[in-house]
C-alpha cells in the first residue's frame, strides 16, 4: 500500500473483449492494493479509467464520445477545486498514443495494454505532479484539495503522462495472482498473436503470442477455488496456441494439458476457453472435450467467412475444409457440444457470390450463437489499404441478412433445450423481482424465479428448461 493513493477512488469503464474486462479486474486489485477505493460510478470518483478496445472504428468513437461526458465533469470539479483525472488505458490507448492526448488534452494518463501492471506508480507520479499530496477523497467534505498547478508547478503539458511501451519484462509476473471474482473468474494464460489476419489490430495493439508458465497459472487457479469460484474460461487472444512453460521448467504444455490438471483442482467444476484459432487446432484439443467432464460443451471458434477466396485475402491461415474437418472431430468427441463463431461481412473484394458462400456456410455448419459485424477499416493494417472496399450500405444489408439466419440458428438451438435439463451458475439479479439471471453449459442466458435471489447467487444448479426464446431460457431449479 502506498499512502499516497490511500483514501482516493477510482472507477473503470471497460469496452470491448474479455481480456480487456479480464485486465480491469488486475488493474482494480492493484489500485485497491495500493490504498485506493473502487467507487461505485464516474460521479465518486477521483480518477477514471477508459478501458479502451479499437477492433472497430465504432469502438474508438465510443471512447471519445465518453471522454467528451467525462470532460465536462473534470471541468466541474476542476471549479470546485478538487481531483479528478482521466486515463485512457488498453488497446486504443496502445495504438493512438501520442494522437490521443493531442485529440483529447484534458486526459491526464495514457497507457498501453503492456504496461498497465505499473498503474499505481503512474497514478502516483500524476498526482505528484499535481500536487495531490494529501489524502482526499471527492466524497469527503475537507477542505478542497488544491490540485491545479500553482506557479512554481509543473505546466500542463508535462502533467501528462503517455506510457505505450511493450516493455521486455512479462507484465504477467507483475500482476496479482488474485482476483477479486465471485463465482466465475477470467485466468488470462496467453496474450497476442502471430497470425497477422489483414483486418486485424491485435498483433499491434497486444503484440506477439505470449504463453504463461503453467505453474504461474495452476497458481491462480487454486486462489481461485479457494476464494469459491466454481468457474473458469482461459482466456488468450489465440488460447489454443498455448505453449507454456510445463512446471518441470523444460518442457512444454498445451493448452489440453493445462485443461487437464486445472481440472483436477477440487472445488472448480466449470472450464470454458476463448477465444481460438482454427490454426491451433491440435487432436489432444479435441479429445479433451471427449474425456474432462469439466470442460463444458462449448467451442468459440470464429471463422470470419464462409469463402476461401476471403479467407485468404483475410491471411486466415485456413480453408473452409480445415475448419468443417475440426467442427466434425468436436462432433464426434462431444456430440452435445454448441458452436459459437465470429463474421465479417463485407471483406474488401467480397462479391455477392462469396457472401453467398458465407451463407451456405453457415447453413452447413449450424450455430448456437455468434457475433457478426461489418468491416471496418483499421489503420496500419493491410485491408486497409486494399482496394475494392464495399460501400456501407452493400455492408449493412449483407449483415442483416447474416444475422437473420444466424438469429434463426440460435433460437433453433434453444428451442432444442427446452425439455431437457442445464447446468447453471448463478450471477446477477433479473429485471423483474424474485429473478435470478445464469449461465448455463452452453453460454447461455437463464432465468428462474425464486423466494431468495441472494441466497442463489454464484451457485450451480441442474434447471429444467421449459421455456426458450432467441435470447434468453426460462426454468426451474430441480433441487
Ligand atoms: S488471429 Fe487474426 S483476428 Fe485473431 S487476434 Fe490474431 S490477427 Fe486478430
Amino acid at each position: 500500500m502506498t499512502e499516497k493513493l490511500e483514501g482516493f477512488r477510482f472507477f473503470i469503464r471497460t469496452y470491448g473483449c474479455q481480456m480487456n474486462f479480464h485486465d480491469s479486474g488486475k488493474m482494480a486489485l492493484l489500485l485497491q492494493q495500493a490504498g485506493m477505493k473502487e467507487a461505485l460510478d464516474d460521479d465518486e470518483a477521483d480518477l477514471v479509467i477508459l478501458n479502451t478496445c479499437h477492433i472497430r472504428e465504432k469502438a474508438k468513437h465510443k471512447v471519445y464520445t465518453e471522454l467528451g461526458f467525462l470532460k465536462k465533469k473534470k471541468d466541474k470539479r476542476q471549479r470546485a477545486g478538487k481531483p479528478y483525472f482521466l486515463a485512457v488505458g488498453g488497446c486504443a490507448a496502445q495504438a493512438e498514443g501520442d494522437a490521443l492526448l493531442a485529440a483529447a488534452p484534458f486526459v491526464d494518463l495514457v497507457f498501453g495494454t503492456q504496461s498497465y501492471h505499473k498503474l499505481p506508480r503512474m497514478v502516483e507520479e500524476l498526482f505528484q505532479k499535481s500536487n495531490v499530496t494529501k489524502q482526499s477523497s471527492c466524497l469527503q467534505n475537507e477542505e478542497p484539495q488544491q490540485f491545479v498547478p500553482s506557479r512554481n508547478s509543473p505546466s500542463l503539458e508535462t502533467l501528462k503522462i503517455l506510457n505505450i511501451e511493450f516493455p521486455r519484462e512479462n507484465k504477467f509476473q507483475f500482476l496479482p495472482n488474485e482476483s477479486n471474482a465471485q463465482g466465475s473468474a477470467f485466468l488470462a494464460i496467453q496474450e497476442g498473436c502471430n497470425k497477422f489476419c489483414t483486418y486485424c489490430v491485435v498483433p499491434f495493439t497486444r503484440g506477439g503470442e505470449v504463453s504463461r508458465p503453467a505453474a504461474a497459472i495452476l497458481e491462480e487457479a487454486r486462489n481461485l477455488a479457494a476464494q469459491g469460484v466454481l468457474e473458469i474460461t482461459l482466456l488468450g487472444q489465440n488460447v489454443n496456441a498455448y505453449q507454456g512453460l510445463a512446471p518441470d521448467g523444460t518442457t512444454r504444455w498445451t493448452l489440453a494439458r493445462l485443461l487437464k490438471e486445472i481440472s483436477t483442482i477440487n472445488g472448480i467444476q466449470r472450464l470454458f476457453y476463448t477465444s481460438s484459432h482454427p490454426l491451433n487446432f491440435s487432436e489432444d484439443l479435441i479429445q479433451a472435450h471427449a474425456t474432462l467432464p469439466k470442460l463444458m460443451p462449448f467451442l468459440h471458434l470464429p471463422v470470419q467467412s464462409g469463402c476461401n477466396r476471403i479467407l485468404k485475402a483475410m491471411n486466415r491461415h485456413h480453408t473452409v475444409e480445415d475448419y468443417k474437418a475440426i467442427i466434425a472431430a468436436a462432433r464426434l468427441a462431444c456430440p452435445p457440444i454448441a458452436l459459437c463463431s465470429d463474421f465479417i461481412v463485407g471483406f474488401p473484394g467480397e462479391t455477392e457470390e462469396d457472401f453467398e458462400k458465407t451463407l451456405e456456410f453457415v447453413k452447413s455448419v449450424t450455430y448456437a450463437q455468434a457475433f457478426s459485424f461489418k468491416y471496418s477499416p483499421r489503420p496500419g493494417t493491410v485491408a486497409c489499404n486494399m482496394k475494392d472496399q464495399i460501400a456501407e450500405d452493400v455492408k449493412t444489408k449483407r449483415l442483416l441478412t447474416l444475422q437473420d439466419l444466424l438469429r434463426q440458428q440460435q433460437t433453433a438451438f434453444n428451442k432444442s433445450c427446452v425439455g431437457r435439463t442445464s447446468s447453471v451458475l448463478f450471477q446477477r439479479f433479473g429485471k423483474k423481482e424474485g429473478q435470478i439471471l445464469g449461465k448455463s453449459e452452453f453460454m447461455q442466458s437463464v432465468v428462474v424465479n425464486v423466494s431468495d435471489p441472494d441466497a442463489w447467487m454464484n451457485t450451480l444448479h441442474t434447471v429444467h428448461i421449459r421455456k426458450a426464446t432467441l435470447s434468453c431460457l426460462e426454468g426451474d431449479i430441480l433441487e
